[in-house]
């Protein structure tokens, strides 16, 4: 299972009712952050689903509208008497970037480990399988892909077939072989067919690119920019290196996404849902985000 929060929804600077685009993501009462624009810590206050379990933040890029709230998170985590290492990762300038903004927030109660990526990387984040991948914005920036393993399940009646003791059975499920006098029993005799899990894909401040489609292949849910909606917005788009509403459709379409939700708006957007259907004309499973609207996958569509 997966929760989600966008805790803001805006794209630049922040208004009076949307909060820059911040995503909450929880699985088993830990917890990641993709992107930390100014305030983003008065947003995961009003969630309530904690401050202390935020073990990741994952930037996309280092315009101000996300990343400039990270000074600020990190005393607040140091306000909750945080003790263990906090994980940042980034694109190129991760190191320069975080060590500059704390100059501001020099004395934590907690290590911060930067990593630094390239796109391409994958690695563990709350137990969540995370890929970065590299979007085109004019300046280093990465989507991310968040997959959750689905572990088989376990099959006693296997394992009583094979006379395994109760006792073992959980090291099997765990995926461990076990030994009993003189004979190996591995855990795929013992375990069903594997699972797909669930996965999350998570793209911002870019053009369109392959790369979308691609990683967020059959996901249960795609978010990407909604920066802008009428087509009249397009040369601007391109120029600053964004995506109208219609050609993030396109690309949850191309990607067989089971939802698409926009977040990232232009303050010219007043009202999200009035350029929806531009969206929903090409993938009909498009919502809007809202500030603080949440979502929580399940294993149900194994
Ligand atoms: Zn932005
Ligand atoms: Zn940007």
């Amino acid at each position: 299972m997966i929760d989600l929060c966008t805790l803001g929804t805006g794209g630049t600077i922040p208004m009076p009712d949307r909060a820059l685009s911040s995503l909450y993501v929880r699985v088993k009462g830990r917890s990641l952050l993709i992107d930390c624009g100014e305030g983003t810590q008065v947003g995961v206050q009003r969630l309530g689903w904690g401050m202390q379990c935020i073990d990741g933040i994952l930037l996309t890029h280092f315009h101000a509208d996300h990343c400039s709230g990270l000074p600020g998170m990190l005393l607040a985590l140091t306000k909750a008497q945080r003790q263990e290492t906090l994980h940042i990762y980034g694109p190129a300038g991760l190191t320069r970037v975080v060590e500059g903004l704390r100059v501001i927030a020099p004395q934590l109660s907690f290590p911060v480990a930067l990593h630094e990526l390239e796109g391409g990387e994958a690695f563990e984040c709350i137990g969540l399988q995370v890929t970065a991948f590299p979007l085109q914005h004019g300046m280093p920036c990465l989507g991310y892909r968040l997959h959750l393993p689905h572990p088989a399940a376990f099959e006693p009646e296997k394992a009583r077939a094979l006379g395994i003791p109760v006792q073992h059975w959980k090291t099997l499920q765990k995926g461990t072989p076990v030994t009993l006098e003189g004979v190996t029993y591995l855990p795929e005799q013992v375990l069903g067919a594997p699972r797909r899990g669930l996965t999350v894909l998570y793209a911002t401040d870019t053009r369109p690119v392959e790369a979308i489609p691609e990683h967020g292949f059959r996901c249960d849910m795609m978010f990407l920019e909604g920066m802008y909606g009428p087509e009249e917005k397009l040369p601007l788009a391109i120029k600053n290196h964004h995506m109208l509403f219609r050609e993030a459709a396109a690309l949850a379409r191309d990607a067989d996404a089971a939802r698409l939700v926009l977040t990232h708006y232009s303050t010219s957007i007043e009202e999200p849902e009035e350029f929806l259907p531009l969206a929903q004309a090409i993938f009909p499973d498009t919502a809007c985000a809202q500030d603080g609207m949440t979502w929580t996958l399940h294993y149900d569509r194994d």
